[in-house]
């Protein structure tokens, strides 16, 4: 069921795709972290209403990795939904969520399509070992005791290494890393949102 306020969003945002047209589409923008099950971005950006619902969706019962793009994310993403890890991990595949996934169940216009929790791959780690406590020569690791994915970070000695192949993007690592500023970001995969199964043919 869609609120009120997304409704006035999705109102919002359907006058303003077509009143902004094609000189605000074409106007540089970042590439953001997309919610789970996120269409390929051209065609994202073309149906995503900016309504919020998934957001709204995901800060129930105390989840909340989603946010609006904003306008240094660029115009023609503003009010789009991206993940940041700051705010919480994702929860779609080892947390709260439980695999119900209620930011895709919530997408009135297909912007995020059904997924299977065990193919979600939102983007990939990236480590700068420069603002890293454990590269630096303190102790820490908070990073590989956080990850949920097995193998995806692998301690060698007191320095962790991350295996992107196996690295979900679920962001926990970037939210519990303590070095200030932190040594981890999240970044966006390029268009594929899935992780390839064994056997699959997508
Ligand atoms: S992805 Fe779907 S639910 Fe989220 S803002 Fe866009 S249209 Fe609304
Ligand atoms: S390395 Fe970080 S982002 Fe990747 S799966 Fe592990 S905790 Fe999640
Ligand atoms: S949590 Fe951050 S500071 Fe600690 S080892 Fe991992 S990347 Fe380095």
């Amino acid at each position: 069921m869609i609120s009120r306020r997304s409704l006035l969003r999705a109102m919002l945002g359907a006058l303003l795709v077509p009143l902004a047209g094609v000189s605000i589409a074409a106007l540089p923008s970042r590439r953001v972290v997309r919610p789970p099950g996120a269409i390929e971005e051209e065609r994202f950006l073309e149906i995503c209403v900016r309504c919020g619902a998934c957001i709204e969706a995901c800060f129930r019962d105390g989840r909340g990795t989603l946010e609006p793009c904003g306008l240094p994310d660029g115009p023609p993403l503003i009010g789009t939904p991206k993940v940041n890890p700051l705010r919480a991990p994702c929860e779609a595949l080892y947390g709260k969520c439980e695999n119900k996934l209620p930011c895709i169940r919530s997408c009135p216009t297909g912007a995020l399509k059904w997924v299977e929790p065990d193919e979600i791959k939102l983007g990939s780690v990236k480590w700068s070992p420069r603002l890293c406590i454990a590269f630096l020569g303190g102790t820490c690791l908070v990073c590989a005791e956080v990850c949920p994915v097995p193998g995806a970070i692998t301690p060698e000695g007191r320095i962790p290494i991350f295996h992107l192949d196996r690295c979900v993007g679920c962001g926990r690592c970037v939210y519990a890393c303590p070095a200030d500023p932190k040594a981890l970001v999240l970044v966006p995969d390029g268009e594929v949102r899935y992780r390839w199964r064994r056997g699959s043919s997508r």
